[in-house]
């Protein structure tokens, strides 16, 4: 694990074997010195255990980033579950992932991500009480976290509209959105309510055409809609849609949208920045949902309290942007050492008390 490319002086990392459920995990922990580590639990097929791992070090790290980034009091971590899991061992799998979660006593509290929902979390809360994404009562979708990612994706794409076009609306601003799921559909009505001209795709033909309908959507197959001549490009589908390929072809001049892990390579950021393309950091403008999600594990879930720290995402990108201009650095670049910095100074806090 020492040499794995994605190992980056994780805190902890769980290897967890259940005889008795079949239960095959990984949970790590990248760092508290913020907070408990925070971060979901991913279900997934994985081809190895080295792939499996690869993910939990890369994402919890990425969580680290995140939560640093959002100024939240909260560290860092990942679980994933090695899938398939049969549907007549799901419950005795959760219940012994979730005794592997309180054997961490706190240090690492977990949530839903791909492959596990809320009905899933329910059954790890049997044996741990280090489960967040359970309260139906915040928002206005019962728990669900996409309307406030929508809303903070939002509040990026007006800072970045501000910065690279110098505008501060968004009426007959053109915005591509990828992906029409939670969080894009959500991103679509705050979007259309505030005069922006839509065009859309999703390999779901219900999606698209609920957005036709409901916000004058224009809507363009699947494999064109990165290149649509638009102001914006909103990847809200799946990670590594900017492809180097897709940025040579950018029509837009602004990359800014929900999808974790947008970059498909570190030479796609470079590519954007050469050409003049202003991107939005995908884990500082995606953050909305966790500061949900840290709302509800403070106990601080008060919404007109979550929407103030999420539109805090704009002026927060706003300074991403003005910083990367200045020293002429790509702005994920810039993101990332400014995490980096946070979470130093946090650790070095906790060495002197
Ligand atoms: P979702 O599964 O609800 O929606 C994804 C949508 O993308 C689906 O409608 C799917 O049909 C569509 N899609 C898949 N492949 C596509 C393709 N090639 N072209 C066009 N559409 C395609 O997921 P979501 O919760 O809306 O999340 C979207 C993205 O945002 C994900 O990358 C997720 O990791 C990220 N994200 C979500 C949240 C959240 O609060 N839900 C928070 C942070 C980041």
């Amino acid at each position: 694990m020492f040499d794995h490319p994605d190992y980056d002086a994780h805190e902890k990392v769980l290897m967890v074997e259940d005889a008795a459920s079949g239960l095959k995990a990984i949970i790590a922990v990248h760092s508290t010195a913020l907070g408990a580590a925070a971060g979901g639990c991913r279900l997934w097929a994985y081809d190895s255990g080295v792939a499996a791992l690869g993910d939990a070090l890369r994402l919890s790290r990425g969580m680290s980033y995140k939560n640093a980034m959002a100024n939240l009091p909260m560290g860092g971590g990942k679980a994933v579950i090695l899938g398939p899991v049969l549907p007549d061992r799901r419950e005795a799998v959760l219940e012994a992932f979730g005794r592997a979660v309180d054997s961490l006593d706190g240090q690492y509290i977990t949530a839903e991500d791909v492959g596990v929902s809320v009905a899933d979390m329910k059954i790890v809360a049997r044996t741990t009480g280090y489960v967040s994404g359970l309260d139906a009562a915040i928002g206005k979708s019962g728990g669900d976290p996409s309307p406030f990612t929508a809303r903070g994706v939002r509040v990026g794409i007006e800072a970045a509209v501000k910065s690279r076009l110098g505008r501060s609306d968004l009426a007959g601003i053109r915005v591509a959105v990828q992906g029409l799921g939670h969080v894009g559909s959500y991103l679509c009505e705050e979007l259309f309510n505030l005069g922006a001209r839509l065009v859309v795709a999703d390999i779901n033909a219900e999606r698209v055409s609920e957005m036709r309908d409901r916000f004058r959507a224009e809507s363009v197959p699947v494999k064109d809609i990165l290149l649509q001549a638009v102001d914006v490009v909103a990847p809200c589908a799946l990670g590594g849609a900017i492809s180097e390929d897709v940025v040579r072809q950018l029509q837009a001049t602004i990359v800014a949208g929900a999808a974790n892990n947008q970059l498909l390579t570190p030479q796609a950021g470079v590519i954007l920045g050469e050409r003049g393309i202003l991107y939005a950091p995908d884990y500082v403008i995606n953050a909305g949902g966790i500061i949900m999600v840290a709302g509800e594990i403070s106990g601080h879930n008060d919404e007109a309290h979550i929407q103030a720290q999420v539109d805090a995402i704009g002026p927060r990108l706003a300074d991403i942007f003005a910083r990367a201009k200045s020293a002429n650095v790509i702005t994920n670049v810039v993101a990332d050492s400014m995490a980096r910095d946070k979470i130093a100074a946090a650790k070095a806090r906790t060495k002197v008390t």
